[in-house]
């Protein structure tokens, strides 16, 4: 594959080292601790970790917590335990609650030039009187009341002296801007609550157009970068920056976000996937966020393969999470050991192989990798193989076992079909008899033998429940659901199957989370909350690769 050139921000970050704009290079990801990270998230850590990496500077983890409403200390331990798991280490670990003290002060300064003021009017008529794109807004009639006495009312506002609701502070900007970002946005409401960090110190918190600049500014962040949705707000980002006196002046530039298909990744929405009891947490396998694919057994290193394909633009598209999973496959196809488990077991009985008689055949652990090795497999006279590897009439082009077939069993013999037994219509077993002579699965004559199926031993196999998962969601984009429609109502009822199956012993001893090949089924890890009694496996993806190259 050729090497894509850089991308834009690695190119204006050049230039501004090279023109001496900037000495150093700090970045930061800024998540709001309001839930799990997701794999939007991901891009977004992999281009502000990597853009400082590259270019020899900083990056920050900074929690962007200035609204208690939502937050919790639960979150902020995760989103270090993701950000870490990925694989990056930040600089310094910030809080934009730990500037609340600065951000009043900056507050004052705004009003005491006249820039700010405190507005009585209901949340309803400010909403109202703030205008369209088609219609200018209407100034408050608080919007000139002198300077010293809106510092007066902003203390009080601090003091806890007004109820939520009863007023705002609102910087005086102008009403009739075409961008509606600029009519006089909210700086400071009153939020009587406690905060998760600050407790009850403070009962006005700050907007995050207010603050998000200047906790930039505080950090010292050089390039400050957001997605496409915040362009509109990058006017109001110089405005609070270039009306205060700041220790640094940073800039924002925004990229496009990740969507991916047949997935939601609003917080709000994976919140109430989980509150809804529709997903069994943050880290249910079939959510997008980092915790849910862990578990579901992808590693740091193949999403960030994922990052760096998908690439940084300045325009929004969908990715097909086909994409995500190819890189994934392609990773556990040269690291994860085979290992053999029927999903839907069907008695095979070697009618010529002496009862209680085991052959230790030898496996290979990974035909990409020789240094693998290999493993003995216990072949005898009692097997299961895949009840779909057995059809009593088949279609054309079923190269598997049927009456008058003969197939080979991975690492063992040839076998051939000689009966079966039916119970109430289904096939309950089938009877073949070995070719002795074909030890590791060749023909002595050389006749060619075109199925090859799994199998466990009946006597040496242990009982295992394997989670097969599918798009939590029907739709591929989810942002073009259909009107009047809900998105839970694109959810996918088979999203997650679990089967009873059996597999080779050596499964006793998987690690959790670890990448093993299940052959012919797919990528799967033991999940975490598996017991010595009942071995859980997840699967991370299946085999067949759709993701065109
Ligand atoms: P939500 O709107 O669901 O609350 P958010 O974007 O507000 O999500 P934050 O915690 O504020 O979530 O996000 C932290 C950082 O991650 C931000 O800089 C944001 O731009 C970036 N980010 C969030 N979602 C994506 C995404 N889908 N693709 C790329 N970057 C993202
Ligand atoms: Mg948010
Ligand atoms: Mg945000």
């Amino acid at each position: 594959r050729p090497k894509r050139g850089p991308n834009f921000l690695e190119e204006i970050i050049a230039q501004d080292l090279e023109d001496g704009v900037v000495q150093e290079v700090v970045t930061r990801f800024p998540p709001e601790p309001n839930g799990y990270l997701h794999i939007g998230h991901a891009k977004s850590i992999c281009l502000n970790f990597g853009l400082a990496e590259k270019f020899g500077g900083r990056c920050n983890l900074r929690f962007d917590d200035t609204n208690p409403a939502k937050e919790d200390q639960e979150y902020v331990e995760a989103i270090q335990e993701d950000v870490r798991w990925l694989g990056f280490q930040w600089d310094r670990l910030c809080f934009a609650s730990d500037y609340f003290d600065q951000f009043y002060r900056w507050a004052q300064e705004l009003v005491q030039k006249g820039l700010a003021y405190v507005d009585f009017q209901t949340p309803e008529e400010i909403r109202r009187t703030r205008g369209t794109l088609t219609e200018i807004g209407v100034e408050s009639p608080y919007r000139d009341t002198p300077p010293e006495e809106n510092l007066r009312l902003l203390e009080r506002m601090r003091n806890g002296e007004f109820e939520e609701g009863q007023c705002v502070l609102r910087a005086k900007i102008d009403m009739k801007s075409p961008n509606l970002n600029m009519r006089d946005p909210v700086i400071y409401r009153i939020l009587k609550r406690p905060h998760h960090r600050t407790g009850d110190r403070w009962c006005i918190y700050p907007m995050y157009d207010f603050a998000h600049g200047y906790e930039d500014a505080i950090e010292g962040v050089t390039h400050s970068i957001c997605t496409l949705e915040f362009q509109d707000h990058r006017p109001l980002y110089d405005w609070f920056l270039d009306n205060v006196s700041v220790p640094h002046r940073p800039r924002q530039y925004e990229f496009a976000r990740l969507n991916l298909s047949h997935t939601v990744m609003s917080k709000r929405k994976l919140l109430e996937l989980v509150e809804s009891r529709i997903v069994s947490g943050w880290d249910d396998p079939r959510m997008p966020t980092i915790s849910g694919l862990r578990r579901r057994g992808y590693t740091p290193s193949s999403i960030r393969r994922f990052c760096d394909e998908i690439g940084v633009a300045k325009a929004d598209s969908l990715v097909d999470v086909e994409l995500l999973q190819h890189c994934l496959r392609e990773e556990l196809n040269k690291t994860a050991p085979r290992r053999m488990a029927v999903l839907n077991p069907l008695k095979l009985t070697i009618v010529n192989w002496p009862e209680g008689h085991i052959d230790l055949v030898e496996a290979e652990n990974n035909p990409e990798d020789p240094s693998a090795g290999t493993r003995p497999l216990p072949f005898g006279r009692d097997l299961y193989i895949e009840a779909e590897d057995f059809m009593v009439s088949p279609p054309k082009g079923y190269f598997r076992l049927f009456p008058g077939s003969e197939v080979r069993l991975k690492h063992g013999y040839l076998v051939r079909y000689v009966d079966h037994r039916e119970e109430d219509g289904r096939v309950v077993e089938v009877l073949v008899e070995a070719d002795l002579e074909s030890r590791g699965g060749e023909a002595p004559d050389g006749r060619r033998i075109k199925g090859t199926l799994h199998w466990v031993n009946a006597h040496h196999c242990v009982p295992i429940t394997a989670r097969l998962y599918d798009h939590l969601f029907t739709l591929r984009d989810m942002s073009r659901m259909e009107e009047g429609k809900d998105y839970k109502d694109y959810l996918n009822p088979s999203s997650l199957v679990e089967v009873k199956g059996l597999g080779e012993e050596s499964l006793r001893d998987a690690e959790p989370l670890a990448g093993i090949q299940f052959l012919r089924h797919g990528y799967f890890c033991l999940d975490p909350s598996s017991t010595r009694e009942e071995l859980i496996f997840n699967r991370s993806v299946p085999l067949k690769d759709s993701w065109a190259k």
